[in-house]
């Protein structure tokens, strides 16, 4: 047998020149801005690169197969190293941080970083907006002591109500009643309203987005549609596929009669609707038809501890490298602030056949 040796796709290539940090650079003080104004406000934490799941538009089975070389766990940044970067992205602005992955139910003792991160306080004394991101396969399990840790809110994914459809989109057989099941924990340890992510593909879950807005109508928790998008090299994404929110909205509202409502804040990425007759609201999440990267205020940092000022950068900055580099916080402020003040990205609003066939990081391992 010869050996293979198989390197992961995040790492294949990073071919975009990356922005030199000068050794010591400037300290900033307070908030950062970019090079078009966008300050920094987010922060989402891809806690591991692997997934039980493989579904088709995200980690698609072709690619992440039994020989696909996930990081090892030295690659990982430990919880220690995610809060003190978090802390540094916290001094100068970030308001809220969203762990992710991968699936981030999968790190070992995950609510121990949940509780970690509770205790840092914003710049005004608020504690942070804490959320998380899954694929609910481990919610009903985890979500008492995600809440108890301080998790402030959860968000699901979850593709289609019909058994097969969803079983066939998360190609690893996954019942929809064990993540329905999640989503009802989440309500009863006190999440509250839970979001639940649907990524629409033409022609293969777009039969599923009146019932979703039905079963979930009245519930309490908000329905978000997302555009699918040409995140990553692997999943095979055409502008065919994509069915644009505006169809989505109009479907809905052919059913169940929808009205605008005003963003909670500036630059919130859902578009908000609600239901004519009082019984909850739905979002749209529109980054192929309608970018929305003039407002977009987030940072990534990738499993390993790269981080990224774009769902799209094909490169990232190696914050980890200066971390266990012995760099001081100040010395880590100042990489950070140096990398946004030079951010001038904008992938969605020049998103092209030529674009999307860019090698870009895959979302599983940037953080979705
Ligand atoms: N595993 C968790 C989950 O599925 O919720 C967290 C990570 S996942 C990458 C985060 C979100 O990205 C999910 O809501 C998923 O549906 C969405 N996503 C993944 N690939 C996408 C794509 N190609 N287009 C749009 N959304 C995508
Ligand atoms: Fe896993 Fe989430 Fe990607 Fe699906 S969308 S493969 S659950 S990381
Ligand atoms: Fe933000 Fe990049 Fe998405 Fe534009 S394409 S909204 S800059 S992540």
């Amino acid at each position: 047998m010869t050996d293979r040796i198989v390197i992961p796709i995040a790492e294949r290539r990073y071919d975009a020149a990356l922005p030199h940090v000068p050794e010591s650079p400037e300290p900033p003080s307070g908030r950062l801005f970019d090079t078009r104004g966008r300050r920094m406000h987010d922060l989402r934490i891809s806690v591991t690169d692997r997934c039980n799941f493989r579904c088709t538009y995200c980690m698609p089975k072709s690619v992440f197969d039994k020989d696909y070389a996930f990081l090892p766990q030295s690659s990982l940044l430990s919880f220690e190293e995610i809060a003190r970067v978090v802390r540094v992205f916290v001094a100068h602005g970030v308001e809220k941080v969203r762990l992710t992955g991968g699936e981030p139910l999968l790190r070992k003792d995950v609510e121990r970083l949940v509780g970690m991160l509770a205790e840092l306080r914003t710049a005004s004394g608020e504690p942070l907006d804490l959320t998380l991101t899954t694929n609910g396969s481990l919610l009903a399990r985890k979500a008492r002591a995600l809440r108890d840790a301080g998790l402030r809110r959860v968000t699901v994914s979850l593709d289609a109500l019909d058994d097969a459809t969803f079983r066939a989109m998360n190609d690893v057989d996954f019942p929809v009643a064990d993540v329905l099941a999640g989503i009802e924990a989440a309500k009863a340890v006190g999440f509250g309203s839970v979001k639940v992510n649907m990524v629409v593909k033409r022609g293969v879950n777009d039969d599923q987005i009146v019932p979703m807005a039905a079963y979930f109508r009245g519930s309490g928790h908000i329905v978000r549609f997302i555009e699918f998008m040409d995140v990553g090299a692997s999943n095979g994404w055409r502008l065919d596929d994509v069915l644009p929110s505006r169809e989505v909205v109009a479907r809905i509202d052919a059913a169940h009669p929808l009205e605008p409502v005003d963003p909670n804040y500036p630059g919130e990425v859902a578009e908000r609707w609600r239901y004519r007759d009082g019984t909850g609201e739905i979002g749209v999440i529109s980054s192929v038809t309608q970018p929305f990267c003039g407002e977009c205020s987030r940072a990534r940092l990738s499993t390993e501890g790269r981080l990224y000022t774009c769902l799209f950068a094909s490169a990232g900055h190696d914050l980890r490298g200066l971390l266990r580099g012995g760099c001081d916080d100040v010395q880590l402020a100042g990489a950070v602030s140096h990398l946004w003040a030079l951010r001038a990205d904008h992938y969605s609003e020049v998103r092209s056949a030529e674009t999307a066939g860019l090698r870009k990081i895959e979302m599983s391992y940037i953080g979705g």
